[in-house]
């Protein structure tokens, strides 16, 4: 029997249950850390934890260390004479322990963690990237992103409202998604190409999508110009693309003005501008389940001073048209590429940001 084979199979949250520890949806207050508001997360498909407060990570036998003031060896003996059926201590006279721990279980021996374990939603992986990128260091790259968001005219309410973010460190979050998840959920939810690579490496600056309130989709993009052979944006490995900003329609009046745009910063730049607006992400992709969103309200469609871009609002006053959705065409002036560049010339940029 390898002993720690065996309390690898132990859950997370029946130890810390027995730890006596509270928890609210897999949150508690940290040993490793001074804090008040519980923030390290617990991870019961990967049985281990972080702490979004001080970085901390580890499995239950780390955890049972820490609260118990214990050396890992001390809380492996103890937790193997808890946890693991038959396990005999007279084999084991050289291992020191203090103090009775084990009265505090509930029982002496302990079923062990069979189940499967859940399968996270794409959301709950999306977020926890999220989440780790926002609590990295800010640094070089942060502030170049953050300096070309500037540049393109966005202000901090913008960039905040959105929730624009960064990877600053990208093979620091890689390694922690992969500690996190499992390679095939990490795959399935379009982070991860089929060479088990986080696929923002050339884009760090994350655009997320969100639908009612959780983070439905992503997209990074390059900082500035795209260099040779790279694209200026990044979406998820095989999988749907969504529109940006729909939870806007959710709370537009009947006959107000919706602007269709093709890229999220155009959506952004309409949105600081007072508007409202969603974005398509790309001028070749509209689905038709798409259009009945927008069934309350006028349309009018703002995409790129483009060939793609003319041929796509062509395309959809033909649907919108079909579905008896009122929609015009806004046409941008001759020497504007898009949305975004036409309001940055003619408004120009904004304040020093200083935000990630
Ligand atoms: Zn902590």
């Amino acid at each position: 029997m390898n002993i720690l084979d065996e309390l690898g199979k132990v859950s997370i949250l029946e130890v810390v249950e027995d730890l006596g520890l509270e928890t609210e949806r897999n949150r508690m207050v940290c040993p490793f850390h001074e804090e008040d508001t519980p923030s390290l997360v617990l991870y019961p498909h990967t049985n281990s934890f972080y702490c979004f407060g001080c970085a901390k990570t580890g499995n239950a036998i780390s955890l049972f260390a820490e609260v118990r003031k214990l050396s890992i060896k001390e809380a492996i003996y103890q937790m193997a004479v808890t946890y693991i059926p038959g396990f005999n201590q007279t084999g084991k006279k050289g291992v020191k322990h203090s103090s009775q721990p084990i009265e505090l279980y509930k029982s002496q021996v302990r079923k062990v963690a069979n189940e499967k374990p859940l399968k996270p939603e794409y959301s709950e992986i999306y977020e926890a990237f999220r989440d780790f990128c926002l609590q990295q260091k800010s640094n070089s790259l942060s502030e170049s992103a953050l300096e070309y968001l500037q540049k393109r005219g966005f202000t901090e309410k913008t960039i905040r409202d959105f929730k624009l973010f960064c990877i600053k460190d990208y093979s620091e979050v890689s390694w922690y998604l992969k500690q996190r998840f499992s390679v095939l959920d990490l795959q399935e939810c379009g982070l991860y190409n089929e060479r088990n690579n986080l696929i923002f490496y050339a884009h760090p600056l994350i655009i997320p999508y969100y639908r009612n309130g959780r983070m439905v989709y992503l997209q990074g993009r390059v900082i500035g110009k795209p260099q040779e052979n790279t694209n200026r944006y990044s979406f998820l490995n095989n999988l749907p693309l969504t529109l940006f900003n729909a939870d806007a329609l959710d709370k537009v009046k009947t006959g107000e003005t919706v602007y269709i745009t093709e890229g999220a910063f155009d959506c952004m730049r309409l949105c600081q501008e007072g508007k409202t607006a969603v974005s398509l992400g790309t001028a070749n992709i509209f689905k038709r389940e798409w259009a009945k969103l927008f069934q309350r309200v006028n349309v009018v469609f703002y995409l790129d001073n483009d060939a793609a871009g003319h041929r796509a609002a062509d395309e959809l006053e033909k649907i919108f048209t079909h579905f008896n959705i009122s929609c015009t065409r806004k046409q941008l002036p001759a020497n504007y590429k898009d949305v975004n560049d036409y309001y940055t010339d003619r408004l120009g940029s904004n304040e020093q940001l200083n935000l990630f």
